[in-house]
């Protein structure tokens, strides 16, 4: 299977390369030149395990690799995992949890960087090659690529955080990594100064490339892919024949997470809705709602790895929305840069958005932990809100994509005392905290890459 960007100015590359690759060299985004049906594997797939079915779709998509190799790749990513189902469900209320925290980092970006950092490392293997990841990070994307990454010897990872702005969780599970491969920076200023730098340095073609500079945020098609898995498992769970149809909902941030819904549906599974929750952060709401796609500033929340005003991966949405047409792509992402907004056709069937504020969702996990004696994370709240506000009488599958334990101050905001804590988490010790405070400035933080790979 080949792969194309977004914007149609690129070479189309093979699975290996456009994983390596990451953003397409033209500004867009890689995605398969064309979407295999999987309507007729239905049947044959319905009791297959976890790893079993990741393999049965991901062979399609990455028939570069041999199947024996990529059969390991898949086995040692998940081994990982706590829960021998990887991504189980559990009913709460009238709806079914789809827990997909049960990886190293309790966030639903492990099941992505578990497997990437693996298919980096057979890669880099295969071809001789060294990498060298940058990362900015809110909080779980940070330490999710850490966790994936850290016993890669071809790899070293720089992640960027603000300092003293994320959760206490957050920056204990990145900065207790004591592994030499792995360089938390502490940046003084906001998430959007540790995005702002990174792009500028990723800008940089001649730096990218002499320090084979690499990314791991979900505009990296390997990512999406490890998603689309969870969708068709829970669908055979929850399900009992392919004839049923079955809504998801999605809390969302940057748009990865509900696009590989998007992908699964479009790939023949029977998905009926899918229910995009944003928070106060509601671009995506507001672009599903009017057609207009237009930048706001960014609200803090309760759920923080939402607190996205530019979701990157929304651009995949568009260019099928556009008919796949790349010019057409290309003039909209250009009337976005120009003016701030751009103005796209609507008529989706399948997504449906709305957002749920602070309140709403402390309000959505006291009544969880009261009723269904289900603590949910603030994250999965707002996709808990959206379900029962938008389909009262159905059973959805909620996606939580992070442990409530990572959370403890918003739970005790919204039950007045912590509960649903996880022993992994309350083993973290802030005296174990490695990392090094720079200023946000793009040069400082290239002199670090500079000197710790000289170093290194
Ligand atoms: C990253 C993240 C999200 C948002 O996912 P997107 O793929 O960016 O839409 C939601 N919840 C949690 C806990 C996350 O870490």
């Amino acid at each position: 299977m080949k792969y194309r960007s977004t914007r149609g100015q690129t070479d189309e590359l093979p699975f290996m390369d456009a994983i390596l690759t990451g953003q397409a060299p033209d500004g867009g985004l890689f995605l398969p030149s064309e979407l295999p049906d999987f309507s007729d594997k239905l049947d044959s797939w319905r009791d297959l395990s976890y790893t079993e079915l990741a393999f049965e779709i991901m062979s399609v998509f990455a028939n570069d690799i041999p199947q024996d190799d990529l059969k390991e790749i898949i086995e040692k990513a998940y081994s990982t995992f706590r829960d021998d189902e990887i991504t189980p469900l559990a009913p709460a209320g009238k709806n079914l949890i789809l827990e997909l925290f049960h990886g190293p980092t309790l966030a639903f970006k492990d099941v992505a960087l578990q497997f990437l950092g693996r298919l980096f490392d057979y890669i880099l293997e295969q071809r001789d090659l060294k990498l060298n990841i940058l990362a900015a990070t809110s909080g779980d994307t940070g330490s999710a690529a850490i966790y994936g990454l850290k016993d890669s010897e071809r790899v070293h990872v720089f992640v960027m955080h603000p300092h003293n702005r994320t959760s206490k969780i957050q920056a204990m599970q990145m900065c207790t990594v004591n592994q030499k491969n792995i360089h938390n920076i502490a940046v003084e200023g906001s998430f959007d100064d540790c995005q702002g730098m990174m792009k500028d340095i990723f800008n940089q073609l001649d730096f990218k490339k002499q320090y084979d500079l690499g990314a791991v945020n979900s505009v990296n098609w390997g990512r999406l892919l490890a998603q689309t898995v969870y969708y068709f498992y829970a669908y055979f769970r929850a399900t009992e024949n392919n004839q049923q149809k079955l809504s998801f909902s999605v809390p969302t941030g940057n748009f990865g997470d509900i696009f590989a819904g998007y992908l699964a549906a479009k790939m023949g599974l029977p998905i009926k809705k899918l229910y995009l929750a944003t928070n106060e952060n509601d671009v995506l709401c507001r672009a599903f709602d009017t057609g207009i796609y237009k930048k706001g500033t960014v609200h803090h929340s309760v759920s923080p790895s939402m607190d996205i005003q530019l979701a990157s991966n929304f651009e995949r949405y568009l260019f099928y929305s556009c008919g796949q047409d790349a010019t057409k792509l290309r003039s909209l992402m250009e009337e976005f840069k120009a003016k701030g907004e751009l103005h796209y056709d609507i008529s989706c069937e399948l997504i449906e958005a709305k957002r749920c504020d602070t309140e709403t969702t402390l309000a959505t996990i006291k009544n969880y932990s009261e009723e269904n004696d289900y603590v949910l994370d603030p994250h999965t709240a707002t996709g808990v809100h959206v379900a029962d506000l938008l389909a009262p009488d159905e059973q959805i599958v909620c996606l939580a994509t992070a442990h409530s334990g990572k959370f403890p101050e918003s739970i005790k905001l919204a039950c007045g005392e912590v509960i649903g804590n996880h022993p992994i988490l309350d083993a973290l010790s802030e005296d174990d905290m490695k990392y090094q405070v720079a200023d946000a400035h793009t040069e400082t933080i290239k002199s670090i890459i500079v000197k710790t790979l000289e170093e290194a």
